[in-house]
């Protein structure tokens, strides 16, 4: 099942900087696609036109869903609400009532391991904790599409590996597809089916590799 499909993608932002030329990319239900290359090659661009935030100026751009969960590199959580609280925020705006939105967000907490946290604020929380809390805010919608901008670029080695392999296991459990932004290369290939490598200024994909699923991984 085709979740987003890109197809000779380009686009042009107002000030005449073109942010990314010729783009083709497809993700599928069950593929986690990793993308790497240098700041200022579009990466971002390319993640906010998946999302649905930016618009783009050449080619087309099919997405099959509207369950889109996104998660950016900073957690941007609510300081004054509790962690319960943040992750209900999302259901809250889409109009879930109140005892499947309390519902949705115990399932989402459980399984990114805030329980016992739900009352904690934000500042109380380690940077992986924020993290934690901001993916269990996106899994209250049960995304078909996830799309991560650099999420744990800002953290440490071993908190991040920990996510990723947090990840690996939300990803399986839940099988959607995935779309996430990396300047590490080992990263990539630790967490994803496919690498699509970008580069140059208009950004654009120079390579793609397909990691086998059966790769050692650690
Ligand atoms: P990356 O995520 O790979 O660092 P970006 O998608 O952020 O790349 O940026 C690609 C190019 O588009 C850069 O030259 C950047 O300056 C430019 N750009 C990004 N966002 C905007 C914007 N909102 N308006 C104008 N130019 C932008
Ligand atoms: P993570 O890998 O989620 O970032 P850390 O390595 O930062 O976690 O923290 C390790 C553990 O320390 C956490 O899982 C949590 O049990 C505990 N911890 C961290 N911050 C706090 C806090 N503010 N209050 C209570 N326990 C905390």
């Amino acid at each position: 099942e085709t979740l987003v499909e890109f197809r000779d993608i380009g686009m042009t932002y107002e000030t005449g900087t073109t942010a990314l030329e010729g783009v083709d990319l497809t993700v599928r239900r069950g593929e986690f696609v990793t993308v790497v290359g240098p700041s200022g090659c579009g990466k971002s661009t390319l993640l906010r036109i998946a999302a649905g935030l930016e618009s783009h100026t050449d080619g087309t751009c099919e997405t099959s869903t509207d369950r889109v969960g996104f998660v950016f590199q900073d957690a941007t959580l609510l300081p004054w609400r509790s962690v319960r609280r943040n992750v209900e925020l999302l259901a809250e705006l889409n109009g879930l009532p109140a005892a499947e939105r309390a519902e949705a967000a115990a399932e989402a907490i459980d399984l990114v391991g805030l329980a016992g946290f739900e009352s904690s604020l934000p500042r109380q929380l380690s940077g992986g904790m924020r993290m934690r809390t901001s993916l269990a805010r996106s899994l209250t919608l049960d995304p078909d599409l996830f799309l991560f901008d650099e999420p744990f670029g800002a953290l440490d080695e071993i908190t991040r590996q920990r996510l990723n392999d947090e990840l690996l296991r939300l990803f399986a459990e839940r099988g959607f597809g995935g779309l996430f932004i990396t300047h590490s290369v080992a990263e990539a290939v630790y967490l994803s089916t496919r690498v699509i490598v970008m580069s140059g200024r208009p950004g654009r994909i120079v390579d793609v590799v397909d990691v086998p699923f059966d790769l050692p991984r650690d």
